[in-house]
C-alpha cells in the first residue's frame, strides 16, 4: 500500500464573502520533501497555507495530514506533528528569544521527549544563527533577527511537518541561503517542508518542487526546470522574464527582462 502524503489538499476551496481565495487545489506533500510555493501577491499562497496547518477549513474539498481529516486530528496531536511559521510572525510581549524558542516545545510538555528540551533549543538556535541573541528581548530585534528566532522556535519544535510562510522576506543575503539551506536539511531528514518564497532562483535552487499558485489555483507544480518556463512566469506575473541556467549548478535563474 502507498503511505499517505504527509500533507495534503484535495481539491480544496475555501470561500469567504463571495470571494474565492483558493479554488480546487490539489497538492500533497511527501515526508523528506521541500516544496516552494510562490505566485503574485494575493495569489492565495497563505490562504492555502492555513488549510494546510488546519487553521481553517476548507469550504469544500478535504485537508488531510497523514492520511486522516485535519479537523479529526486532536489538537495536542498536531501540534506535536506540524510547524507552522505564519508571515507574520510576531510576538507582541516581550519575551526574551531564548523563551521565543523554548516555546517551540510547548506541545512536547509532559511527554518523555521532553528530555530533549535544551538539546533542540540549543540546536534550533544555532542553525538560525541567534545564538548570540539568546537574552535579548524578541521586540528590540530587528526583522531578520525576529524571522530567524521564529524559525528556531519552528525548528525547536521538531515537527515531520513544516509549513513556513515567506521565511526569507525580511532577510539579507546570506541568511535567505542558510533559511533554505535549512529547509532542504529538513527534507533530507525525512521532513516535509512546504516554504512559500518569492525569490523565483531561490525556490528554483532549492525545492524538489515548485508549485505556482495564481487567483486561487494551483496553475501548475513539479521539477523548478520543468515548471519554471519564460512562458509561464511571464503569464503567471504579467512582466517579461529570461530564465538562464546557473553556471554552476545548472539550475534555472528567473531574471527580469530590464530595457
Ligand atoms: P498571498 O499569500 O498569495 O499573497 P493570500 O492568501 O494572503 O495571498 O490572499 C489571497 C487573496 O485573498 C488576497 O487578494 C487577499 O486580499 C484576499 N483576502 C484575504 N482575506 C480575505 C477576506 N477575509 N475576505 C476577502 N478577501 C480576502
Ligand atoms: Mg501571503
Amino acid at each position: 500500500m502507498n503511505q499517505p502524503a504527509a500533507i495534503a489538499a484535495l481539491d480544496a476551496t475555501y470561500t469567504i464573502s463571495g470571494a474565492t481565495l483558493v479554488d480546487g487545489v490539489t497538492l500533497e506533500v511527501n515526508h523528506g520533501e521541500l516544496v516552494a510555493l510562490v505566485g503574485p501577491n494575493g495569489a492565495g499562497k497563505s490562504t492555502l497555507l492555513s488549510l494546510l496547518t488546519g487553521e481553517r477549513e476548507p469550504t469544500s474539498g478535504r485537508t488531510q495530514l497523514e492520511g486522516r481529516l485535519l479537523s479529526e486530528w486532536p489538537h495536542k496531536e498536531l501540534a506535536r506533528r506540524r510547524g507552522v511559521l505564519t508571515q507574520d510572525n510576531n510576538v507582541a510581549f516581550a519575551f526574551r528569544v531564548a523563551e521565543v524558542v523554548e516555546m517551540g516545545r510547548a506541545p512536547w510538555q509532559g511527554t518523555p521527549q521532553s528530555d530533549e528540551d535544551d538539546a533542540a533549543i540549543a540546536d534550533a538556535m544555532e542553525r538560525t544563527d541567534i545564538a548570540h541573541l539568546a537574552d535579548r528581548v524578541f521586540t528590540s530585534l530587528s526583522g531578520g533577527e525576529r524571522a530567524r528566532a521564529s524559525l528556531a522556535r519552528v525548528l525547536a519544535q521538531q515537527a515531520t511537518i513544516v509549513l513556513l510562510d515567506e521565511p526569507t522576506a525580511a532577510l539579507d543575503l546570506r541568511h535567505q541561503e542558510d533559511v533554505m539551506r535549512l529547509a532542504r536539511q529538513l527534507a533530507r531528514d525525512g521532513v516535509a517542508v512546504v516554504v512559500v518564497v518569492h525569490d523565483l532562483s531561490l525556490a528554483a535552487a532549492y525545492a524538489d518542487r515548485v508549485a505556482v499558485m495564481s487567483k486561487g489555483r494551483l496553475v501548475t507544480a513539479g521539477a523548478p526546470g520543468e515548471v519554471l518556463t519564460e512562458q509561464l512566469v511571464e503569464e503567471v506575473y504579467g512582466t517579461p522574464v529570461r530564465i538562464v541556467p546557473d553556471p554552476t549548478t545548472g539550475a534555472p535563474l528567473i531574471v527580469p527582462v530590464r530595457s
